[in-house]
């Protein structure tokens, strides 16, 4: 069974996201724990968050892979905006601590004019302050496009920040379909070219999940620009390839696609339908 699923809004609460996931024939889901543009989280509905447990237990849910705000950066040379990044990244996975076991998903940062090596430093420094020995989540690094001055725009950056981490068994990566092509990888033509080249310098033991993204764009355009499922430079036969291939298959798949409800009902089917 692949666990397959989309980004949902929590604005509803937990148990209604659940249901909603089930609806649209998903097995996982990816959310924001707070406004995706940052601030305050709302207050936490305990009850909610149980019958919310308890569900996707009964439903046979895999992990989910929840988001951190977008204006998250690690990396900035701000120590306010760093503090910023610490204080969210601990307050989320405190919050995720209420339904132990799943992943928690941030985008590296922007290093802007300090270079990435010590960018790296930086984003490790905060990992370092937010990981603790008993935490049953997993903070998972994703792969970026390289648009502007990401980090985290090939598996030697991702690596270099993991090399720096101290709780390494609480870390682990997301990879995104549409940010390592548009960051120069053959997702769509060599699949098991590019999960070897992972293995080689990462060690696939640290992917833990995917977001599967179509792109706008060629491989190698650093845009980062999704498109739905077959319609972009992919195409349908690499995400063919992605939900079959035996490691990959055990992940969950996360769509961030242009879609609304119905599309990512969609998708999903079509995904299931492709399964050998
Ligand atoms: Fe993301
Ligand atoms: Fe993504
Ligand atoms: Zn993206």
């Amino acid at each position: 069974m692949l666990y397959l699923g989309a980004h949902l809004s929590v604005t509803h609460g937990y148990l209604a996201m659940a249901k909603e996931a089930s609806a649209m024939g998903a097995n996982t889901f990816a959310f924001f724990t707070r406004n995706p543009r940052g601030g305050k989280a709302k207050d936490l509905d305990l009850k909610d968050m149980d019958l919310f447990n308890k569900y996707i237990k009964e439903h046979k849910f895999g992990k989910l892979v929840a988001h951190a705000p977008y204006t998250l950066n690690a990396a900035s040379a701000t120590e306010k905006t760093r503090e910023f990044a610490f204080i969210t990244m601990k307050e989320d996975i405190e919050r995720l601590e209420l339904l132990p076991g799943n992943y928690y998903n941030f985008h590296p940062g922007s290093h802007v004019k300090q270079g990435s090596e010590k960018a790296v430093e930086l984003i490790a420094g905060v990992l370092n302050e937010t990981l603790f020995e008993g935490m049953t989540t997993t903070v998972l690094l994703e792969t970026m496009a390289g648009k502007g001055t990401e980090v985290g725009r090939n598996f030697e950056e991702i690596k270099a920040i993991i090399d720096k981490v101290h709780l390494k068994s609480k870390i682990g990566v997301c990879l995104d379909t549409c940010h390592i092509s548009d960051g120069g990888y053959d997702v769509a033509n060599n699949l098991e070219g590019v999960l070897e080249e992972f293995d080689r310098v990462i060690g696939l033991d640290y992917l833990k999940a995917l977001h599967i993204n179509d792109s706008k764009n060629p491989m190698g355009s650093k845009k980062d620009r999704h498109e739905k499922i077959g319609e972009g430079h992919l195409g349908l036969d690499a995400f063919k390839n992605i939900i079959n291939q035996p490691y990959l298959k055990t992940l969950p798949m996360i769509l961030e696609t242009p879609n609304d409800f119905e599309g990512y009902q969609k998708e999903i089917k079509l995904l299931r339908s492709m399964e050998i």
